[in-house]
């Protein structure tokens, strides 16, 4: 007899970034800043500070009530994870019985498919309208059909940068009351409608957050479930007890600690997505015409922008040359995702998908081409 790995982890499809080398990385969705210097003098002297022969805090209590300061929200309803990657691992492994169904919307976060897989959950999929749109009475319908026990969502979403106001998602939480929604908040420091401060009155409602986009510090991992009492407390028996490190617990205070700063980074990050869909708007007009006619995804709610090229063959084809740039952004089939960067960045992109388009085998005009289909 040999050991034999089970079905299940054979037939997972591992998370896999893109290594190598990059001048240009857009891909991830990360901050283009660095962490400010005052912020990182302040993580230091903390860091130092920390009892490396000691458990940390199981808690998170530092970080959990510099977070809810932060947001202006109450520390008891906030549990820390070692990134929200964690928190949503845990959640779909702890809250649901093998085979029980989970609703997720496409396109979405792609890791909710793959937690749900090793979770052995019954994934229902929602598909959004062809603008990336979710209506909600579509979406509450399918839920109840199928008996969905839960139902994950990213809003504003990753991938399509579109997402729900307040009211369709007050709406969705009413009309499932014995469904749990897990409402991925990663990017709504980049939008206001935000329903953190309402989260634990309702009895059926997780938002998770993340200190990895809007400020900037994705190495740290860190994220964070904000829900009522009794699903923290759920949340706080399914972890592991010393989840977050002592190290990420003290540089993530000092992070939240830095509303000032952050919220300048936030400025600097908006500005450079109001530039680059500018000068995509502008090339979306030049090449309607041509073989690389595309059209930008409007009112980016998030920290990148996506473009869908009316061939879709071009995805690939546009993806390729400017990796072979050095340049990286993440190519979807129906789409490519460009996070924004720094204007050097941005620029380096742009100008790369300019030369691209100089190629004589791009300017043929596309005529007989459908028009914004
Ligand atoms: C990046 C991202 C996360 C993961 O964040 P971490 O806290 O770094 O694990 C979660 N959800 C969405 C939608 C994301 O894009």
């Amino acid at each position: 007899m040999t050991y034999e790995l089970n079905q299940k982890v054979k037939e997972l499809v591992p998370y896999e970034p893109e290594l190598g080398k990059f001048t240009v990385r857009l891909d991830a969705n990360e901050s283009f800043l660095p962490l400010h210097q005052d912020i990182k003098k302040d993580m230091m002297a903390l860091v130092k500070k920390v009892a490396l022969n000691r458990y940390p805090d199981s808690k998170s209590t530092d970080c959990c009530q510099a977070f809810a300061d932060y947001y202006g929200i109450d520390s008891s309803f906030v549990t820390a994870g070692n990134g929200s990657d964690e928190l949503i691992d845990l959640i779909l492994g702890g809250f649901f019985a093998r085979g029980e169904k989970l609703l997720i919307t496409e396109p979405d976060f792609s890791m909710y498919r793959f937690y749900a897989q090793k979770a052995e959950l019954q994934v229902i999929s929602y598909q959004k309208t062809a603008d990336f749109r979710i209506e909600p009475q579509a979406l509450i319908d399918l839920a109840k059909k199928e008996n969905c026990r839960g139902l994950i969502f990213s809003n504003p979403c990753n991938p399509t940068s579109q997402g729900l106001k307040k009211g369709a998602l007050r709406m969705i939480l009413k009309a499932l009351p014995d469904t749990l929604v897990i409402l991925d908040e990663a990017y709504m420091d980049f939008w206001n409608q935000s329903i953190l401060s309402e989260a634990a009155e309702y009895d059926n409602l997780i938002i998770l957050r993340t200190c990895s986009k809007a400020m900037g510090g994705a190495a740290i991992r860190l994220g964070f479930a904000v829900c009522p009492l009794p699903l923290t407390a759920a949340i706080r028996a399914l972890k592991s007890p010393y989840n977050v490190n002592g190290l990420t617990q003290a540089a993530g205070l000092a992070l939240l600690k830095r509303q000032d700063i952050l919220k300048d980074a936030l400025a600097d990050i908006l500005a450079g997505r109001g530039f680059l869909a500018g000068a995509l708007t502008k090339l979306e007009q030049e090449w309607q015409d041509t073989l690389l006619a595309f059209s930008l995804v409007p009112e980016s709610k998030t920290n990148f922008l996506v473009l869908r090229f009316r061939d879709k063959s071009k995805h690939r084809e546009v993806a390729d040359y400017l990796k072979r740039k050095k340049i990286l952004i993440r190519c979807f089939p129906d789409f490519l995702r460009i996070t924004v960067g720094s204007p050097e960045e941005n620029q380096a992109f742009l100008a790369a998908l300019r030369k691209m388009a100089a190629l004589k085998k791009y300017q043929r005009k596309a005529n007989n081409a459908p028009k914004n289909e």
